[in-house]
């Protein structure tokens, strides 16, 4: 069978492969016709004149001039019609030496043997999915339950079936998605670019946009549950309370609401980090209508009323410049001004050349993916790191970081021009990349500018029948409150209750502190798996997919010892547990997340510590997730 990522050949005319090459990122196209030479000629593309200058995120054309472009464009006419001439022959699949130099090609640097066998398991270049886990005839004996379908639980779900385990899914949404399910708040988009945040399986492959809106994601997941096959084991409306581990048979008891409950061999939480709504309880009430983001109301028409929007972070900063055009009046009430990254292709279309590209042309979809990905991957975490000489701290923590934030800091001048107050509203004081930072094409500063919208700096003291009062003591009149305050980030696994050996409940035991090895098992609660767990939502950029992907992976990795000794249970050791949280929290003080100097950080618990964001490496996380290492593990 050809290569799924050599594309299927074609036999399109020369103006229309022409136009097509318009749409593409020269340096992935560039990559792709590498395949298409004999490898005697491999050279010219590789050490050629006509090539990236850099990468850069969301700069797909590797800062090439114009001119570079346009002859990387010609060249590649050249050779794909040589290519199609021939009948499209499939390519190797290349060496991993060839891979190597391609991807220095494309990331103008050295790329080195543990990012080369990174990005080699995320590509599979060989056509194989190397995440997919061996089949295991006795898994057949240990029944699996999943607790959600979103992103994770979807995931959980391909691989448990993958590997032979009976597995339920228990969703208490009446489809799959999760956050692309929920989130129906006009304007929700992705912020890591589309053809990244994907599986590595299943790119999607034909996204409409480079960012894309929640309709089509959501599309993707229930795409991914049908091909998948996976609505057979999923059952929706069933939401789970808690789980108790039996000593006895080894066996967990999943509790669910209003339902018998279920016994599994291996429990696998896939609840997010970012499912359950916070709405800060005000005083005082209002008469109309008043909800959270992630519980759209579409019912309630927003034309031509006043709208009160409390909290303007990720969420807010998409809404807004989505309804302001057709309400009569949007007051904004927002804590903290927000960094943005400049990201002019934000809200872009893909042309039809992408999608006819990444069809037929030998492995330019992997190749896209590698350009998106590979500035994203690790290279934010630089600039995230405190570097305790640097002063004033309460502005940036390291000189990188301070380069940042005259970078976002010009960004956001050049668009508020004179307007000083304005600017004494939106640009922040504190440390830049502190918290999401979110992508902007201008739009929101655009919004602000609008004479129907009023950005108020402040805080909210009450609820009043007739609107919002300020923590200024203004009143602003509303029509509709909407809550853009975001989610119970530090409640993790809110509102389970898992009780473990001992009948231990695990987030008693966390308290304000929850944490796993690994981002993925806890000491004391046997076969119990988290995905998306504490400690690996990738704030340094990159996608929430790519971590969760190595977690299922290690996940899998455990099971296939647990099955194939015939073990009752696997489990991480406390002192494997304890020695990793210790070491999570070390890197954590020294990252730009933790800084006492960010306002309103909702990373932070009550004590001033971060707990969901990885503050390492992805590619140390990778090497950590290949398999358990015996000496962390108990199987018994
Ligand atoms: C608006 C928004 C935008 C985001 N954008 C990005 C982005 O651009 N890039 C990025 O990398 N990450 C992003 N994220 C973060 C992350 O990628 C998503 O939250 C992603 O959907 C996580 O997948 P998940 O399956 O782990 O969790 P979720 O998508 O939250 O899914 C959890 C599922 O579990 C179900 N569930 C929860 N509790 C129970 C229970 N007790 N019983 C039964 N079912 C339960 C929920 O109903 C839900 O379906 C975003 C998050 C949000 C909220």
């Amino acid at each position: 069978m050809r290569n799924r990522h050599a594309g299927a050949p074609f036999a399109d005319g020369d103006e229309q492969i022409e136009a097509y090459l318009a749409d593409l990122s020269v340096p992935a196209l560039l990559a792709s016709c590498v395949h298409l030479l004999p490898p005697e000629r491999h050279d010219e593309i590789l050490d050629g004149p006509v090539r990236p200058q850099g990468i850069y995120i969301n700069e797909l054309q590797g800062f090439m001039s114009p001119e570079d472009q346009a002859a990387g464009r010609k060249l590649a006419l050249e050779i794909i019609r040589d290519y199609r001439d021939r009948g499209c022959p499939e390519p190797e699949p290349p060496s991993d030496e060839l891979a190597r130099r391609i991807m220095e090609f494309l990331a103008v640097e050295e790329v080195t043997p543990d990012y080369l066998a990174m990005m080699l398991d995320e590509l599979g270049l060989d056509g194989r999915d190397h995440r997919r886990p061996e089949r295991l005839p006795a898994a057949a004996d240990y029944p699996a339950v999943i607790v959600g379908a979103g992103m994770s639980g979807l995931l959980a779900a391909i691989r448990l079936g993958q590997a032979g385990f009976p597995y339920v899914v228990l969703e208490k949404n009446d489809d799959v998605g999760g956050t692309w399910w929920e989130n129906t708040y006009p304007g929700a988009r992705v912020d890591v670019a589309s053809h990244f945040y994907s599986y590595s399986f299943d790119d999607g492959g034909h996204w409409s946009e480079f960012f894309s809106r929640q309709p089509e994601l959501r599309a993707y997941f229930a795409h991914v549950a049908d091909s998948y096959g996976l609505r057979d084991h999923i059952r929706f409306g069933v939401e789970v309370t808690g789980a108790t581990w039996n000593e006895d048979d080894a066996t967990w008891t999943v509790e669910v609401e209003g339902g018998d409950p279920i016994t599994a061999r291996v429990l696998v939480t896939a609840v997010g980090q970012l499912n359950r709504p916070l709405v800060p309880e005000f005083p005082g009430s209002f008469d109309g209508p008043a909800f959270h983001t992630s519980r759209w109301r579409d019912d309630v028409d927003l034309t031509g009323k006043r709208v009160v929007m409390i909290g303007a972070g990720a969420t807010g900063f998409q809404l807004a410049p989505a309804i302001a055009e057709r309400v009569e009046h949007l007051t904004i009430i927002q804590r903290t001004a927000q960094w943005m990254f400049p990201n002019p292709g934000y809200h872009e279309g893909v042309g039809p050349g992408v999608d006819w590209a990444t069809r037929h042309l030998p492995f330019y979809g992997r190749w896209f993916r590698f350009v998106e990905m590979w500035p994203m991957t690790d290279k934010g975490l630089v600039a995230a790191k405190v570097d305790p000489a640097w002063e004033p701290q309460r502005q940036s923590v390291s000189e990188i970081n301070d380069m940042v934030r005259v970078m976002f800091g010009d960004w956001i001048r050049e668009q508020v021009g004179d307007d000083a107050e304005l600017l004494a509203k939106v640009l922040p004081t504190y440390p830049p990349t502190g918290k999401r930072t979110l992508q902007d094409n201008g739009t929101w500063l655009k919004t602000l500018q609008r004479d129907n919208v009023e950005l108020v700096r402040a805080g909210v003291e009450r609820l009043a029948a007739g609107g919002v009062v300020d923590s200024e003591g203004v009143e602003h009149p509303a029509d509709v409150v909407v809550f853009a305050t975001g989610f119970r980030y530090n409640d993790l696994l809110l509102p389970l209750r898992i009780r473990g050996r001992d009948g231990v409940d695990l987030r008693e035991m966390w308290g304000i502190r929850p944490a796993a090895h690994v981002g993925v098992t806890v000491a004391g609660f046997p076969n119990l798996f988290l995905l998306y767990g504490p400690g690996t939502n990738a704030a340094g950029g990159s996608s929430a997919i790519l971590g969760v992907e190595f977690a299922a992976w290690f996940m899998t990795e455990c099971l296939r010892e647990l099955v194939t000794g015939r073990h009752r249970t696997v489990e991480v050791t406390r002192e494997a547990y304890d020695a990793y949280y210790a070491r999570f929290q070390d890197e954590m003080r020294q990252m730009v997340w933790a800084s006492p100097h960010i306002e309103h950080n909702y990373f932070t618990n009550e004590a001033g510590e971060v707990h969901g964001v990885n503050p390492f490496r992805m590619v140390d996380y990778w090497h950590w997730t290949r398999r358990p290492d015996p000496a962390d593990y108990v199987y018994s």
